[in-house]
């Protein structure tokens, strides 16, 4: 190559009295230069200004943040949250991006930052919650807020839920301010308190802020994983809802008396024998189309007969054997029906004393869309006794966001060249986020975690040993910054 032979013969030319010439030469060259970095690019040398070319730093910065964060106890309750915020909060000034804090109660507060754009899109959010759920220090294998790195996984308390990805999208907005041009504003939120519900945290922003975050029209925030099976990726999870949280008590009122002489109607016989015929009569499947998507995305990673099960999902679903055997899948079977859980039954003070009064709560999770009152009226006639009264104690709603967007497409083309093969499929996920309250925005909100997870670690999010690979979470950093930068810069890739 003609520019490399010049370089090795520097001393001659370039020791020359011809100083301004060669500054005039050395400019000319390096407008001759872009086409040689295209080409160095083609031959694999990165531009230094790149993300690209910083990545390995940035995974390691990451990893390092993590370690740190999970060693801040923000347990919810009582959340501590304000420690994490003002954590994140010094991450982002210290690197440019101005960041405010929004305190919601004692000791509890979100962080808030935009980093600018040209302003040519509208802006996306990154959402994530700073409280987790407790942890009993004395069922772990490591500690749960030690931020250890063993055998190659970081342990603790919210690597998966959701300090991870916290610090993936702080990673992956700090490498866009420092390698990118962007026409989308990007907004870090994060929240206390989602694991209670959000009234301290995302409901209260959204309320008291929503000037601050209403003009998005994307949102990435936690909900699903990269379904992985042996190392190996089957699909990229997106979920674009979750489902309702129907919470209801039934009670059942009757004579009290002396146990020695049963009453086939006392309050105890007729509530069990209602939350029985409620637990023998679930709601039937019903197959949105999202979930249709989904089905029919994931069939080709299936053998036979499933392929083609899954490919006629509305058909199968009336198959008695087929569904039998999906109702047995803890993770699909959620998207194809309401569900609901008798959890809490409580009745009698005295093992001989028949009671006045029996109550049982049920945790109802409807498909979004699902009409309350008509469920209710459905679960009314399934109880079959119109006596026993049945009261709301919470309920939230969610609707889906669409999958045919410019930010799944995005997503499906980060996919394609760094996961081929990998389908990126729509999900309505059975547990709950903070994402409804933007979605009441009028918010395309997405789970989106981009990490390889397998259902071995899936079953430590909430339980005992959370944690997550090192390698995984390195290249979740990664492919987030890729759909971010797929979504949010000028020119992708550069
Ligand atoms: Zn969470």
């Amino acid at each position: 190559m003609a520019l490399k032979g010049m370089f090795s013969g520097r001393g001659g030319f370039l020791g020359s009295s011809r100083g301004l010439c060669w500054v005039q030469a050395l400019l000319s060259l390096s407008f001759a230069l872009a086409p040689a970095q295209a080409s160095f690019a083609a031959a694999g040398a990165l531009p230094t200004n790149s993300a690209a070319a910083h990545m390995s730093e940035a995974q390691d910065e990451a990893v390092k943040l993590l370690k740190q964060y999970l060693q801040i106890n923000t347990t919810n309750p009582p959340g501590n949250e304000t420690k994490g915020a003002e954590f994140l909060a010094k991450i982002l000034n210290d690197n440019g991006i101005e960041a405010k804090l929004f305190e919601t109660a004692a000791g509890r507060s979100c962080v808030y930052a935009r980093l600018k754009s040209t302003g040519k899109k509208r802006p996306i959010i990154l959402l994530n919650h700073i409280d987790v759920v407790p942890a009993e220090a004395k069922d772990w294998k490591h500690a749960p807020f030690g931020g250890d790195e063993i055998d190659g996984e970081i342990w603790g308390r919210g690597t998966l839920d959701m300090k991870g990805f916290g610090i993936a999208e702080l990673e992956a907005m700090l490498l866009l301010k420092r390698y990118g041009v962007i026409d989308r504003d990007i907004i870090f939120l994060a929240t206390p308190d989602e694991e209670i519900g959000g009234t301290y945290g995302a409901a209260w922003f959204v309320k008291n802020h929503p000037e601050l975050v209403k003009d998005a029209e994307y949102l990435f925030n936690e909900g699903s994983f990269i379904d992985t099976e042996d190392g190996k990726p089957k699909y990229w999870g997106i979920a674009v809802s979750e489902k309702s949280v129907l919470w209801l008590s039934l009670t059942a009122k009757g004579d009290p008396g002396h146990a020695s002489m049963p009453m086939p109607d006392s309050s105890v016989n007729r509530l069990v024998r209602s939350v029985n015929r409620i637990v023998e009569n679930p709601p039937k499947p019903s197959v949105l189309a999202p979930v249709r998507e989904y089905f029919k995305r994931i069939s080709p990673t299936v053998g036979e007969p499933l392929r083609s099960a899954y490919s006629n999902i509305d058909e199968s679903v009336n198959k008695p054997t087929f569904y039998a055997e999906i109702l047995k899948d803890k993770f699909k079977s959620p998207m194809l029906r309401n569900t609901i859980s008798p959890t809490v039954l409580k009745a009698g003070y005295k093992t001989n004393v028949i009671p006045a009064e029996a109550t049982a709560e049920l945790d109802c999770r409807l498909l979004p869309g699902t009409n309350k009152d008509e469920f209710i009226a459905n679960l009314k006639d399934t109880m079959k006794d119109p006596t026993i009264n049945i009261n709301v104690l919470d309920w939230v709603h969610t609707d889906a966001s669409p999958y045919e967007t410019e930010c799944f497409s995005a997503i499906s083309r980060v996919a394609a060249k760094e996961l081929p093969g990998v389908p990126v499929v729509p999900m309505v996920m059975p547990w709950f986020t903070d994402s409804h309250w933007f979605r009441d925005l009028g918010i395309a909100s997405y789970g989106c975690m981009p990490f390889k997870i397998d259902a071995a670690h899936l079953a430590t999010m909430h339980g005992n040993d959370e944690r997550i690979p090192t390698a995984v979470y390195r290249d979740g950093v990664k492919l987030l910054y890729q759909v971010l930068d797929e979504l949010c810069s000028t020119n992708p890739g550069k």
